[in-house]
């Protein structure tokens, strides 16, 4: 029988299912203050309506569920058969009915959120496959959704943006990005500074063993937090400044690529 409240006890856990669930929520009040007719608008990604936003955002619950079922039931069930397949279902999604599209979303969010309820403590390190093919336990099913929602909210560009995120979850997204590009090496001579509080990001080896000056991107946390995932523009970039070695940059560099 299905249980009525999450039936995960580590707090943290739960406290990460909170902050999904509340970027759900916050996802589902940006895409309800847009008519049909301006689910037909530009998004802030390149190429990009709100439709397939939308769509995409539905579809990755779904995605998410599936890797949920996988650890609750130990039958591997990939989030995608293929890159090619989850594209090809982003671009139908977004010729959907609003509708239905609508429906998409409200009702992928819910199944996730149930799949995660019923799923007890014992199966939550069982691993699981991201479609970058990291191997990871359920539990990063969590923190998978939630940067999704809350970025994807902004994204819709109706009005929401970075400064709206929790700090909590901004500061787990830089670690993130940071994580990827220095994976790939693509991060060198590069230190990220998040101003009024010690968090530095990055390259941060460059300080003082790297030769030649680094370039210090340093801004408001929210700031950064844009910036970093290649969106600044509209989504609030606002205050932030880059500087190589001592020297004040006229321009803040474009941020490696993420994802
Ligand atoms: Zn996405």
């Amino acid at each position: 029988m299905a249980a009525r409240h999450d039936r995960a006890t580590d707090p943290g856990l739960q406290e990460e299912l909170l902050q999904a669930r509340r970027g759900t929520a916050f996802f589902a009040r940006k895409l309800n203050e847009l008519t049909d007719a301006e689910l037909d608008g530009g998004s802030l990604l390149p190429g990009w309506t709100r439709r397939h936003v939308v769509a995409h955002v539905g579809y990755n619950a779904r995605a998410i569920a599936r890797l949920v079922e996988w650890a609750a039931t130990g039958v591997e069930t990939p989030m995608y058969p293929s890159v090619a397949v989850r594209d090809h279902e982003i671009d139908f999604g977004a010729t959907l009915p609003p509708i239905a599209l609508r429906n998409l979303f409200d009702h992928s969010a819910v199944h996730l959120s149930v799949e995660w309820r019923d799923l007890p403590d014992r199966d939550w390190a069982n691993e699981v496959k991201t479609i970058q093919g990291r191997t990871v336990p359920a539990s990063e099913t969590v923190w998978m959704r939630t940067r999704e929602v809350w970025i994807h909210a902004v994204d819709l560009g109706n009005g929401a943006a970075f400064a709206d995120i929790p700090e909590a979850v901004l500061e787990r997204l830089l670690r993130d990005i940071t994580g990827a590009w220095h994976a790939r090496g693509t991060d060198a001579g590069l230190i990220i500074r998040v101003s009024g509080t010690d968090l530095v990001f990055g390259d941060t080896g460059a300080q003082d063993t790297r030769l030649g000056d680094p370039v210090t991107v340093s801004g408001p946390l929210a700031s950064v937090a844009a910036w970093a995932a290649g969106r600044t523009t509209r989504a609030g970039g606002a205050g932030i400044t880059a500087t190589r070695g001592k020297d004040a940059l006229s321009e803040v560099p474009v941020a490696p690529k993420w994802i």
